[in-house]
């Protein structure tokens, strides 16, 4: 049974260009300070059920562009590959928010999956630093390889905090993405809203921006909320 901690029923901001309806489902093995999922950290977490996901769609047909699975990291449970074929089936198109944390299922939604939202924490070889996890960095590598391979529709993101990140290892992650072939990118500024509170309360600006960075992009974009 899938186990969903809330649904945002019409979002414009979840996948750029389309009206969605975003899933937040619960799991997630890592443990990002910046993360404002928490709550969803747990595989246990979470109210809703596919049922009540599906009984939603069913009333909005026709009335979405599509639906973005999101989490926690959404990836996490097994069962979401079979809610994005019969979300497809309904005739919704289905975008994806991942860290890149199950390398395998990405493969297994593969034939699902429109669009995809990946996150980009750090430099390969300094994952860990942000995750808080064991070998991360390769297994976002081989989601983001994966992807590009296939030719989904991809936006990559990064999280900016000035203690976990420095303007070098922006400059280092920008460049590996633009030399892999990665055409859209974000650079999202840090907010403290929804943390657990960890880091200190610091952000960046686009001013912090190595120079000629996100010229290397067909589409670039520093966020600040
Ligand atoms: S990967 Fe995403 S959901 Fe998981 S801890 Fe990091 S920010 Fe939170």
């Amino acid at each position: 049974m899938l186990r969903i901690g809330g649904v945002a029923p019409f979002s414009t901001v979840d996948w750029p260009g389309k009206l969605a309806c975003v899933a937040f489902l619960a799991g997630c093995p890592w443990r990002c300070p910046y993360c404002q999922n928490a709550a969803l950290w747990s595989l246990e977490a979470g109210e809703l059920t596919e049922n009540d996901l599906f009984s939603l769609l069913e009333a909005r047909r026709g009335l979405l562009d599509g639906v973005v699975f999101s989490g926690g990291e959404p990836l996490a449970q097994v069962e979401v590959i079979d809610a994005m074929r019969k979300a497809r089936e309904m005739g919704f198109a289905i975008g994806l928010h991942t860290c890149g944390a199950f390398p395998e299922r990405l493969k297994e939604a593969l034939p699902y999956l429109d669009w995809v939202g990946l996150d980009v924490k750090a430099p390969w070889d300094a994952y860990d630093r942000v995750t808080r996890a064991a070998s991360t960095g390769e297994k976002a590598r081989t989601c983001l390889d994966m992807l590009l391979k296939a030719g989904v529709s991809l936006e990559t993101r990064t999280t900016w905090h000035p203690a976990l990140l420095s303007a070098g290892d922006i400059a280092t992650i920008g460049r590996d993405l633009a030399a892999r072939g990665v055409h859209n990118w974000a650079v999202q500024a840090y907010r403290s809203m929804g943390t657990t509170g960890e880091l200190p309360d610091e952000t960046v600006y686009p001013i912090d921006m190595p120079e000629g960075v996100g010229e290397l992009f067909e589409t670039f974009e520093f966020r600040r909320a």
